[in-house]
C-alpha cells in the first residue's frame, strides 16, 4: 500500500487574526512518481510571517494561496525516491514543499544541502532565507560604516538576530528592540548586541534614546507601528531605513505614522525590499552565512514544535510573538 501524505490546506481566509479554523488537515495516498521528478520526505517546515499575507486574497508582491491548496512553506528534507539524474536517494535538500509530509519536484528551486558543519535546520534560518534577508537589507540598503549605530526590531527573531550580529561584525553599535526581558537579555548576552530595548516595558521612547546616545544611522524595520515611530524620532540626518516587514499590521490593523515629517527633515532614505527579488545576491550571502554558522560566529535560537498537525498553532504563535528565535515545525 502507498504511504499516506498528510497536508494542511487553507480552508478559509481570515478577516483579522488567524485561528486554527482557517486550516484543514487532509490525508491521501502518495501517487506514483513521474520520470524526471524527485520525492522528498520533509523533515522540518519553516514558519514565516509572510504566510499570513498569502492567506489574504489581496494585492501584494505574490499570489495568495488558493482555498483548498496546501499552505506554502520552505522545508528541509531527504530525497526518498528519484527519477531525476541530478538527485539520489538520501540527498538532503531544501525547497518550497509546503505544509505536508512529502513533496515532489522536477528539481527547479531545489537546493542540495551539506549538513556536515551546518545543521539542517539552520538552512531555514540563519543560513537560509531569513539570513539572506538580514544580509541584503543591512549590506545593500543600510550599508553601515564602522562606528555607526544600527537598530533592528524583532531583534531576537530569525531575521533580526542576524542583522544585529552582522552589524557588530561590521564594527557598528547594534541595538535591538524586542518584546520582553528574556528576549532582550538573550539579544545582549548571547548574541552580543550592545543594547536591547524591551518595547513592552512601557518607556519605549526614553529607553531607545538612552540606548542610542549618538542617534541612529541605520534602521532595519521588521515590525511597524509604535516601534517605527520611536525609532524615526532617533534617526540621524541621511539615515537609511531597510523596510523589511511590518508584522504589527499583518492582521489588517491601520498603523499611521505619528511624525512622517521626520522623513523629510532628516532627509532619510527608506527602501522596502523583497528578498526573493534579489536572487543574484543569494549565493554570496548564503556562502557567507553558512561559513559564519559553521564557525560558531553567527549564533541563533530555534523554537521547534513537534508534528505537522501543530503547524497552524506555530504560525498563530509567531504572529503574537510567542516564538523565541526561528520558528520551525518538526515533521519527519
Ligand atoms: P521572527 O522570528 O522575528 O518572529 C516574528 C517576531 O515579530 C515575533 O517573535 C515578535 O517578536 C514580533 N512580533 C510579532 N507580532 C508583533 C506585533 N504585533 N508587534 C510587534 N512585534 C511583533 O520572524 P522573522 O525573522 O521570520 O521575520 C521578521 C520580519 O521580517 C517580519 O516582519 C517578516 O515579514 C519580515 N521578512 C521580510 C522579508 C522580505 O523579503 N522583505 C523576508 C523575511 C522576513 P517580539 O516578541 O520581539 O515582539
Amino acid at each position: 500500500m502507498s504511504p499516506i501524505n498528510r497536508r494542511i490546506v487553507l480552508a478559509s481566509r481570515p478577516q483579522g487574526a488567524v485561528t486554527a479554523d482557517h486550516f484543514r488537515l487532509e490525508q491521501a495516498p502518495l501517487a506514483g512518481l513521474a520520470e524526471g521528478r524527485i520525492r522528498v520526505r520533509n523533515l522540518y517546515l519553516s514558519i514565516d510571517p509572510y504566510m499570513r499575507g498569502r492567506m489574504n486574497d489581496a494585492k501584494s508582491y505574490a499570489q495568495p494561496v488558493a482555498l483548498g491548496d496546501v499552505m506554502i512553506g520552505a522545508t528541509v528534507g531527504e530525497v526518498v525516491e528519484s527519477k531525476h539524474p541530478n538527485f539520489a536517494v538520501g540527498d538532503k535538500v531544501t525547497g518550497m514543499f509546503g505544509w505536508q509530509d512529502y513533496g515532489t519536484s522536477d528539481g527547479a528551486g531545489v537546493r542540495k544541502l551539506d549538513d556536515t558543519n551546518v545543521p539542517l535546520t539552520a538552512y531555514l534560518g540563519a543560513a537560509g532565507m531569513p539570513g539572506v534577508t538580514a544580509w541584503y537589507g543591512l549590506n545593500k540598503i543600510i550599508a553601515p560604516r564602522s562606528g555607526q549605530t544600527v537598530v533592528v526590531s524583532a531583534a531576537s527573531g530569525a531575521v533580526g538576530s542576524v542583522v544585529g550580529q552582522l552589524a557588530k561584525l561590521a564594527g557598528c553599535r547594534a541595538v535591538g528592540i524586542a518584546g520582553g526581558t528574556e528576549k532582550c537579555r538573550y539579544v545582549v548576552e548571547e548574541l552580543g548586541f550592545d543594547a536591547c530595548v524591551d518595547y513592552k516595558a512601557g518607556n519605549l521612547f526614553g529607553d531607545l534614546k538612552a540606548a542610542t546616545p549618538d542617534g541612529v544611522d541605520g534602521y532595519f524595520e521588521n515590525v511597524g507601528g509604535e516601534v517605527l515611530d520611536a525609532t524615526l524620532s532617533r534617526m540621524n540626518p541621511f539615515g537609511r531605513i531597510a523596510l523589511c516587514g511590518m508584522i504589527a499590521s499583518y492582521d489588517g490593523q491601520p498603523l499611521p505614522l505619528k511624525q512622517p515629517s521626520i522623513l523629510l527633515t532628516m532627509r532619510l532614505l527608506v527602501q522596502g525590499f523583497i528578498v526573493s527579488e534579489h536572487l543574484e545576491y543569494w549565493p554570496e550571502a548564503l556562502g557567507t552565512l553558512a561559513t559564519l554558522v559553521a564557525g560558531g560566529t553567527l549564533r541563533y535560537r530555534e523554537s521547534i514544535v513537534d508534528g505537522l498537525e501543530h503547524a497552524p498553532d506555530a504560525l498563530i504563535g509567531l504572529l503574537h510573538g510567542k516564538n523565541f528565535g526561528k520558528q520551525l515545525v518538526k515533521i519527519g
